[in-house]
């Protein structure tokens, strides 16, 4: 049945090495789709795609730098090629951040953050706009946050650029409508990931990351699969009437009064 399948679509998903964009990789491949990725790391990501390819997914990979605007210029280009100038899912997934309070923020993490996670994606997404009209069947996913939607310590920049990737899905949702390409967002929570794993060698966060978690009516963190789980849903002809949304995906902590 072809609503619950992505069988011969297309897919680029940013920072696919580990934690979430590992998961999304997974989940849309066992869903049939043939996936490009990428991530700095060279080493890292020639261990992955050989891992996969041991598994018989079909994966491949370009490392880049995202923070450079003509690292993506040349990403798109490899996609371009690779899959015949079309492509049917792009999931803006990779994404940072530095701990702290705005008062101790310098330029440089301020440029750092707003680089890697609003404005690669909104490059990203500008350049697949043709790949993803001649598909005839286009996706863009934002992996946000419920940061950008509530207030978390020490995150302030980080927030920001999630604040605005959700305003920029409604956006894209309404002008890329008539193109066939659908455009959500989901956020998620506290997920376990080597991003939670290093900034919480900062014990402010770890002492805020478990007050906030004994506080989610589900209290616990959440797994990368739980969120590639929604990512795989909204790409697919199932959802096809699913546009601009941003679905949180956060053991219920943003709906909490308790
Ligand atoms: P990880 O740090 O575990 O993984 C990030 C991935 O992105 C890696 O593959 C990394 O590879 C790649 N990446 C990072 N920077 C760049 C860059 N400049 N160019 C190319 N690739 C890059 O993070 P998570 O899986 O935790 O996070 C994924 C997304 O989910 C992010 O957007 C994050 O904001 C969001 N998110 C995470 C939450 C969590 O609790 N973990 C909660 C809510 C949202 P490499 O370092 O080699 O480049």
């Amino acid at each position: 049945e072809q609503r619950w399948s992505l069988k011969g679509m297309t897919a680029l998903v940013t920072g696919g090495t580990r934690g979430i964009g590992y998961a999304i990789v997974e989940e849309l491949t066992a869903f049939g789709a043939i996936v490009h990725t990428c991530s700095r790391n060279e080493t890292e990501l020639n261990e992955r795609i050989q891992e996969w390819k041991s598994k018989g997914l079909k994966v491949s990979g370009s490392a880049c730098d995202l923070k450079i605007r003509a690292e993506r210029q040349k990403l798109m280009e490899t996609v371009c090629s690779e899959f015949d100038g079309k492509l049917n899912i792009l999931v803006n997934n990779a994404g940072t951040t530095i701990p702290k309070e705005a008062t101790e923020f310098t330029m440089e993490d301020f440029s750092t953050i707003m680089t890697t996670n609003f404005e690669s994606a909104y490059h990203l997404s500008q350049l697949a706009y043709p790949l993803l009209k001649a598909s005839g069947n286009g996706n863009i996913i934002f992996i946000s946050s419920v940061t950008g939607v509530i207030a978390v310590p020490l995150c302030s920049i980080y927030a920001s650029t999630k604040g605005a990737m959700n305003q920029l899905t409604k956006n894209l949702a309404c002008e890329w409508g008539k193109d066939n390409i659908r455009v959500n967002a989901v956020a998620p929570w506290i997920i376990r990931t080597s991003l939670i794993d290093s900034i919480e060698k900062d014990p402010r966060v770890l002492e805020h990351a478990s007050r906030l978690i004994a506080r989610t009516p589900i209290p616990r963190p959440g797994e990368p699969n739980e969120v590639s789980s929604v990512v795989a849903f909204l790409c697919l002809p199932a959802a096809s009437y699913i546009t601009g949304q941003v679905i949180c995906i956060d053991g219920g902590y943003s709906v909490t009064g308790f």
